[in-house]
């Protein structure tokens, strides 16, 4: 568990979802999270609350571990 790289992990309304990027991409950019959905990198970092992980992203991430052990 501790072998799990540095992944951009957005906050969308208050929902933590997992992309496949490492890093946080540049303002203005548009990335593809794991759930299928499209986000748009604000410019703006200020904290945002969050409920609880996007549970789309979370089964295909568990998916994929599964198929690299
Ligand atoms: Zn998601």
């Amino acid at each position: 568990m501790s072998n799990e790289p540095d992944l951009y992990r957005p906050v969308v309304g208050g929902v933590r979802h997992r992309t496949e990027g490492q890093g946080r991409p540049a303002a203005g950019s548009t990335v593809e999270l794991l759930c299928g959905a499209r986000y748009q990198v604000s410019s703006r970092t200020y904290t945002t609350h969050v409920y609880h992980d996007c549970p789309a992203c979370d089964e295909i991430n568990q998916e994929r571990g599964d198929q690299r052990a």
